[in-house]
């Protein structure tokens, strides 16, 4: 799910849990996507919830961004 270079500058802010399932507005519920992935996180957006929270874990903790696939997948490439 990387960007292309087009869409990279186009972040959509997503709600990990989403509010009607109780999600709330907090920074620690909130991430940016691009346009593919928050298409494809919508499709399944209870199935991706454990990855993304992993995500903004792991970018709080080391300032490095992956790709959500690597997360899926156990590994964490930087991008
Ligand atoms: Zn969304």
């Amino acid at each position: 799910m990387k960007p292309s270079s087009e869409l990279k500058e186009q972040l959509q802010v997503h709600h990990i849990r989403p509010v009607e399932m109780g999600g709330r507005d907090r920074f620690k519920n909130l991430i940016c996507l691009c346009q593919i992935c928050h298409k494809i996180v919508h499709k399944d957006v209870e199935k991706h919830i454990d990855t993304l929270r992993k995500y903004v874990s792991l970018y709080t903790q080391t300032g490095h961004r992956y790709t959500i696939d690597s997360i899926e997948k156990g590994y964490y490439l930087e991008v």
